[in-house]
């Protein structure tokens, strides 16, 4: 049996989310159709408000809703800090931990020579703009302890070394978090303890 061309289409548009394959695709498709129109209406309303709803931080790529994001806008977060996150998510489960206080930046990814994700597809070479002025102390890079993850801290690493800022310390968030982690998914203590424990890189 066919599907009518409404689901079909449903469907396909699902499995293009990760972690959902044709089963589970289909499995909602299904279960919208019990769904209220009004309340199918006001999903279908939030899917196209998110973008236009949304701004990436010009200065450390967050997102928020407008041009600085809530972090960069906060005068009393350590200005001397910045913490080299891969995702938005990461910097939200870093916050949660509750113990870092410094500014972020957000490279959205990882360097990925087998997908074609090289530095320049990434939010990674501004951040020499924002540590050339000196007033940085230190950059701890916490981008997940995977193989991408680790090539995208060694070549900020060098990046920064590049720069040539004095007394810059460049450090690497890592005891307690096992190898091939996403930081998204360590539970609190574990990230506390990771960013207590960062040592220079
Ligand atoms: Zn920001």
């Amino acid at each position: 049996m066919r599907l009518p061309k409404t689901i079909r289409n449903l469907i396909e548009q699902f499995e293009k989310l990760p972690g959902i394959g044709p089963k589970s695709a289909q499995r909602l498709a299904f279960y919208l159709l019990h769904v209220p129109e009004a309340e199918l209406e006001k999903m279908g309303r939030a899917f196209s408000e998110l973008k236009k709803g949304t701004l990436l931080c010009e200065v450390c790529h967050n997102v928020g809703e407008g041009e600085r994001c809530e972090v960069c806008s906060d005068m009393t977060r350590d200005q001397r800090m910045i913490c080299v996150v891969e995702q938005p998510l990461d910097l939200i489960a870093l916050e949660k931990s509750n113990n870092y206080k410094g500014l972020y930046h957000v490279t959205h990814g990882a360097i990925s020579p087998l997908n074609n994700i090289g530095p320049d597809q990434l939010f990674i070479k501004d951040l020499k703009d924002r540590i050339s002025d000196g007033k940085i102390a230190e950059i701890i890079l916490a981008t997940n302890s995977t193989m991408e993850g680790e090539a995208t801290a060694m070549f900020i690493k060098k990046m920064i070394e590049g720069v040539g800022v004095r007394g810059l310390k460049v450090s690497r968030i890592g005891l307690g978090l096992p190898v091939g982690a996403d930081i998204e998914y360590a539970d609190e203590t574990t990230l506390s303890r990771a960013l207590a424990g960062r040592g220079e890189y």
